[in-house]
């Protein structure tokens, strides 16, 4: 039997891994479409800064 690594993805803000039972959001960069920022709920309800590791867009 192989076994699985869940990898899971991390908040673009904070870096922490997001479980699935986090309220995170993730949404397409603004600004260029290709990566997926991801936020998790403590850093939507501190309304944290994200940076775009692609294009360096900031946004709240
Ligand atoms: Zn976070
Ligand atoms: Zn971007």
């Amino acid at each position: 039997m192989a076994v699985k690594t869940v990898v899971f993805p991390r908040c673009t803000s904070c870096n922490r891994p997001i479980t699935p039972d986090m309220r995170a959001v993730r949404f397409p960069c603004p600004n260029c479409a290709k990566v997926t920022i991801w936020r998790c709920e403590v850093c939507r309800e501190l309304v944290r800064l994200y940076t775009c590791p692609a294009c360096g867009f900031e946004g709240p």
